[in-house]
């Protein structure tokens, strides 16, 4: 049965406000989304026909600042995982501290098998469908799965030919020629492997040395795994995509698989490694897990068949309420989505501060302020963690709720 990821978002929402003691109309508030818009809108395709196509963009709570979060391309897009996400955005933001509350889009399509210009047409008629509910002030998407830097520079441009000026800010992600931040295209995966750096003394682990599996090799999986193994020194010893896996105990060079995947289309038949599904690699051996792929991968299933010490989510919701109670169990350190991909949407901020005032930083100052705070919202969720003898997950929510909770009700409820 397929598990519904907004029943899941809910879940952790109730699990937390038990906590922390929250009820009533606030609880309510923190559980539903405040606003959503479901678009239907035509595309015409290469061969001159026109296909009508579903998309919807849900913010979700903006309490604490504009609505943020990614717009999704996948043919499993539903309304109730782009709720979901859109939750998860709004407690990233919290966790990390941005003055931002959390949004979601999608489209349901299958982008793999559509033109650059059909989706180019697809990307531009769907960014002016929704173009009144988002702009710099109000609502700034970013990439998240199959959508890219070219996706954002039309979705710019769209907006800024409805405007008749150009509008940077209404978008993050972008290509550094369009007002795009240096360093925003590795951060999610860079992020991630601060965090690993930072938990793994508290998890017994040596990140040299230890073998990473990673699950999904798109933008967040394989940055992840090039910064472990080039800065950290960790042997990469499993990497899948959608199509398949590979591993080998041995290691590889993600840089090469890289190059492969470039040339093929995937990482399976990667020379010299052993294939395997991308269910065996959650349950291979290695020190630290990365699940970067979608939702729902780590179930009560097969929680208890893995082998990592630490799993690190890359991804946004691979892991179901009761695969975290198992892996608890199992003493398995889990370093939560909201935090461990935050690198994301902490860089994507920057990017818009950049933009809002047309000045630009480099490089080292992007990162430098990204590790801090990478290394800052670990610190805070490792604390909440020991103090409520909890896990990391429950933690990290426990301080972005409590962060939410605390806007909604200085705010007020208007009238
Ligand atoms: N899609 C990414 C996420 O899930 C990034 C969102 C953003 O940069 O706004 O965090």
């Amino acid at each position: 049965m397929k598990v519904n990821p907004f029943e899941t978002a809910k879940r952790q929402v109730d699990i937390v406000c038990d906590i922390i003691g929250v009820n009533g109309g606030v609880r309510e508030i923190l559980k539903n989304p405040k606003r959503e818009l479901t678009v239907n809108f035509p595309v015409r395709l290469d061969d001159g026909s026109y296909r009508v196509f579903q998309g919807y963009r849900v913010q979700y709570n903006m309490a604490r600042g504009p609505t943020k979060g990614g717009i999704r391309y996948h043919p499993d897009v539903t309304l109730d995982e782009v709720r979901a996400l859109a939750a998860w955005m709004t407690w990233k933001c919290a966790v990390v501290n941005l003055p931002y509350g959390g949004a979601k889009g999608g489209v349901i399509c299958d982008p793999k098998h559509m033109s650059m210009s059909e989706l180019e047409r697809l990307t531009r008629r769907y960014a002016s469908e929704i173009s009144p509910l988002i702009g710099p002030e109000m609502d700034i998407p970013a990439p998240d799965v199959y959508t890219d830097s070219q996706t954002m520079a039309w979705i710019m441009d769209t907006y800024s030919m409805q405007k008749g000026y150009s509008v940077p800010g209404v978008i993050t992600g972008k290509p550094i020629a369009l007002g795009g931040s240096e360093g925003r295209g590795e951060a999610t995966g860079r992020g991630c492997a601060y965090v690993i750096r930072e938990a793994a003394p508290h998890a017994g682990l040596k990140v040299k040395g230890s073998a990473v599996a990673v699950q999904g090799f798109g933008n967040a999986g394989s940055v992840a795994a090039k910064i472990l193994h080039d800065e950290q020194g960790a042997k990469i010893v499993a990497i899948s995509d959608s199509k398949g896996g590979i591993y080998t105990a041995g290691g590889m060079d993600p840089h090469k698989v890289e190059e492969y995947k470039h040339k093929t289309g995937s990482v399976t038949g990667f020379p010299g490694a052993q294939p395997i599904t991308n269910e065996e690699l959650l349950a291979s051996k290695c020190d630290i897990l990365v699940p970067a792929a979608l939702e729902n991968v780590l179930t009560k299933r097969n929680a208890d068949k893995v082998q990592a010490k630490m799993v690190a989510e890359a991804a946004n919701g691979p892991t179901l309420p009761e695969a975290d109670e198992i892996l608890f169990e199992k003493k398995v350190t889990l370093l939560p989505d909201i935090l461990a991909n935050a690198g994301g949407v902490t860089v994507s901020y920057f990017e818009w501060a950049q933009d809002i005032q047309g000045f630009f930083w480099t490089l080292d100052e992007v990162n430098q302020r990204l590790e801090r705070t990478m290394v800052r919202s670990y610190g805070d969720v490792h604390k909440e963690a020991q103090a409520r003898k909890v896990h990391n997950r429950t933690a990290a929510y426990v301080v972005a709720i409590q962060k939410v909770v605390d806007a909604i009700q200085r705010r007020g409820i208007y009238p």
